[in-house]
């Protein structure tokens, strides 16, 4: 596929080759573990065991590449499996790590409770500070994580300036685009060496699959990747890589309609009186507003607000609310809220990246718009 293609073509054909045995379409799922050998290595298309290469996960690591602007797509068998392979392919015991003081609650888990134990430096830094970044570099950092929009206070990161800041330090940045897609925001071309993905969410996109992913341009680091994923062995399975082929597809078109929606969700939200502050890029008031419209097409799906009653009244919002349900995840075609002081960050209690309690934090789906509305307004009570 000709990388002149827009982003739109790149979603649906990149990697999705007629099956070259009978021209079906879409890439079949090959749900195999193993491959006929003609003669010993006589190996056809390079297939010999599926945890090295499946050709569904195959078709999906071309189109993650095509869509990232990246050369080298690596699929897995979650978000954090991809942050595991990628954290032991760059990092060794006594090397450093930035990362942001609003993350994913499970990455800072990673980091302080997983990697901690294998000698793993880090510190936490208010990532949209380029400054504060700068300071929390020492002569032992070897990379710097962001996640911009970030989970769950929507904070923006000026992914330009870091990856200056980083590279000028001899560290590697990090970027975990799972809020926005390469749809809305492309690292790689502003100077990032990793992206990575929690596929789970806007890619696959209908709450059915759990996938991770990461994606690079530099051919060494893209082989050295290659070769842990091999030998740690987190793949994504056929199924779960084809779920996540067929989902990407749509991407385009639903994060136009996830953004739309958001932008009137926003709205809705900064104008009631129960709400004490609104988080979404897309306001003019949002401190990361500028960064944002600079580097992102689009603001996104992602919508948090404070209630103004505390954090009795957020828990309220959150049991009240019918239409947005009520769970963890995000990025799927159905709305959903959840509390994350109590849910998605309750691991971070107690560290630098605890939530404020009266947090409610919405993935505002496809639905009609005006349905949305409605139930907000009806869950705020
Ligand atoms: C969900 C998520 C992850 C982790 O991905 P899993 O697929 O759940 O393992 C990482 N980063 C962000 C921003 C996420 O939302």
């Amino acid at each position: 596929m000709s990388d002149q293609h827009s982003f739109e073509t790149l979603a649906i054909h990149a990697g999705n080759t007629a099956d070259p045995l009978t021209g079906a379409v879409v890439p079949p799922i090959y749900q195999v573990s193993t491959y006929k050998q003609d003669g010993v290595g006589g190996l056809r298309g390079g297939y010999e065991y599926s945890r090295s290469a499946n050709p569904t996960r195959t078709a999906l690591e071309e189109n993650l590449a095509a869509l990232e602007g990246g050369r080298r797509g690596l699929a897995f068998a979650s978000g954090l499996a991809a942050e595991d392979c990628l954290l032991r392919t760059l990092l060794t015991p006594g090397d450093h790590v930035v990362i942001p003081n609003d993350a994913y609650g499970g990455t800072f888990r990673l980091f302080a409770k997983v990697a901690s134990r294998w000698g793993v430096e880090f510190s936490v830094a208010d990532t949209s500070d380029v400054a504060a970044v700068r300071a929390a570099i020492t002569p032992s950092t070897k990379a710097v994580w962001v996640e911009t929009p970030s989970n769950p206070l929507l904070g923006i990161t000026d992914i330009a300036a870091v990856a200056q800041v980083a590279h000028d330090a001899g560290a590697r940045l990090v970027v975990d685009n799972t809020f926005a897609s390469p749809y809305l925001q492309q690292p790689l071309a502003l100077g990032a060496d990793v992206v990575v993905h929690s596929t789970t969410k806007y890619m696959g996109g209908h709450s059915d699959v759990v996938g991770g992913a990461l994606v690079v341009s530099d051919p060494e680091l893209a082989e050295e990747l290659a070769y842990h994923q091999n030998a740690m062995g987190a793949v994504a399975g056929p199924f779960d890589a084809w779920l996540v082929l067929r989902g990407i597809k749509t991407l385009a078109v639903r994060m136009d309609r996830h953004t739309e929606n958001a932008t009137k969700v926003a709205d809705l939200l900064t104008r009631h009186p129960k709400v004490s502050q609104v988080l979404y890029p897309g306001l003019p008031e949002h401190p990361g507003h500028e960064v944002a419209a600079k580097q992102m097409k689009a603001f996104g799906g992602m919508v948090s607000f404070r209630v103004a009653g505390g954090e009795e009244a957020a828990v309220e919002v959150c049991n009240r609310a019918k239409l947005f349900t009520l769970g963890e995840s995000l990025g799927g075609v159905e709305s959903l809220l959840e509390h994350p002081g109590r849910m998605t960050h309750a691991s971070a209690a107690g560290s630098p990246l605890e939530v404020p309690a009266d947090l409610v934090r919405l993935s505002v789906g496809i639905e009609n718009g005006d349905d949305l509305l409605a139930d907000l307004t009806q869950a705020l009570g």
